[in-house]
């Protein structure tokens, strides 16, 4: 098993025109740790996972496993598995050639190859389906073997890059809840790459937001940390908007004072919010975006709306059974997007209303004009 540490790594696919897609990335990855890359498309997730497997050139920046630098290393001798989203299985081969295949390759004693995929297969329930073609199996089942595949390698270290991205919503939650419990069984290192918010936020140990790099900053890490901790204290608008969905509300507004345990915002609207951040670095007049979650705004009258209240339009109501949603256009908003509000009822309105929602104080984040969050002096938990 092992310990991954990327320190300062950088990728430049084309020197020529000096354009990076990834810049000062420090991950320090523990022995056993489930860690998820999410991002935006063509923010580097797959071009990241490559420099770990081997398949691209580091620019810049150490790559080190089990405190041994690899950048220099070739694939195939950094014990490394990776798992694609096409999972690609040779498809005049049995379901037990595909997992063998590598081994054989490498003249592995036959009974060593078949004491392997026999575990492989009995960890992923595919002993049923040794003997048949991968035409002959369902989405999942393939993606099994993909996996089976990368099993019998015992690498030190798994990539997995999108690899439930093909399948249907359904079989989707099943393979979830599979790889969870492969990552029990296997006690491995992961690294999987998703662009589903309750993938990342239920497989992993730490997630790793990563954004498109903007010319002159200095990384395009954005935050690393615990799944609650990115949802609770995301440290910018970037982390705020992309962890959570639906997404956090943004209203625009200015500071109208500060204490040492919350700030008061009046957007410009003209409604006046409590926030509970420490916003004692900040001055009063400061512009600022209020952030509120759509399923920590409450009903207006409720005692829970200590932070104040936003009214809108509704756009649109949607009723899912379990839930009920309501988009809505407040003027406090940024141009073009919603003002969302989540509920666990229906609620008495429908499009063209005025609504007014409340605000929990301790609901609120807090940012600053360049996007900086203001640290957060409560957490909003639902009584
Ligand atoms: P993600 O997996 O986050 O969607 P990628 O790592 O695939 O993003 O790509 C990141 C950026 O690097 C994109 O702008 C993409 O066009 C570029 N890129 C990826 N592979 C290559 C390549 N082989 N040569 C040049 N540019 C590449
Ligand atoms: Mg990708």
């Amino acid at each position: 098993m092992a310990d991954v540490l990327l320190s300062k790594v950088r990728k430049n696919y084309n020197p020529a025109i000096l354009k990076d897609t990834l810049r000062n990335i420090n991950l320090d990855i523990k022995d056993g740790d489930f860690i998820v890359f999410v991002g935006p498309s063509g923010c580097g997730k797959s071009t990241l996972l490559r420099m770990i497997a081997g398949l691209e050139d580091i620019t810049d920046g150490d790559l080190v496993i089990n405190g041994t630098r690899m950048n220099d290393v070739p694939p195939s001798k950094r014990n490394i598995g990776m798992v694609f989203q096409s999972y690609a299985l040779y498809p005049h081969m049995s379901v037990f050639d595909n997992m063998a295949f590598g081994l054989k390759l490498q003249h592995m004693d036959k009974k060593e190859i078949l004491e392997r995929v026999v575990k492989a297969a009995d960890i992923l329930g595919l002993e049923a389906f040794l003997e048949r073609k991968p035409k002959a199996l369902s989405g999942g089942q393939r993606q099994r073997v993909a996996i089976g595949r990368c099993i019998v390698q015992q690498p030190s270290v798994f990539l997995f890059d999108e690899p439930l991205s093909n399948l249907d919503a359904a079989l989707r939650v099943k393979m979830r809840l599979e790889i969870s419990k492969l990552h029990q069984d296997l006690n491995a290192t992961i690294i999987y790459v998703t662009h589903d918010q309750v993938e990342a936020m239920t497989l992993a140990d730490k997630i790793c937001v990563l954004s498109p790099l903007k010319a002159n900053a200095e990384s395009n890490l954005e935050q690393f940390g615990a799944p609650l901790e990115l949802y609770n204290h995301p440290v910018n608008l970037f982390v705020a908007g992309f962890i959570g969905s639906p997404k956090m509300n943004f209203l625009k507004g200015e500071i109208l004072s500060i204490d040492e345990k919350s700030s008061v915002v009046k957007l410009i609207t003209g409604e006046r919010i409590t926030a509970c951040v420490d916003a004692s670095r900040a001055s009063v007049g400061d512009k600022v975006i209020l952030g509120v979650r759509p399923e920590n705004l409450v009903k207006v009258d409720s005692a829970e709306a200590t932070g104040g209240k936003v009214t809108g339009k509704v756009i649109v109501t949607e009723n899912l059974g379990a839930e009920f949603y309501v988009y809505m256009e407040s003027g406090a908003s940024e141009i073009g997007s919603d003002f969302t509000v989540k509920s666990e009822s229906e609620l008495a309105v429908t499009a063209g209303d005025e609504f007014t929602v409340g605000i929990p104080a301790s609901a609120c984040h807090l940012f600053d004009e360049a996007g900086i969050a203001f640290p957060r002096t409560e957490v909003y938990k639902r009584s």
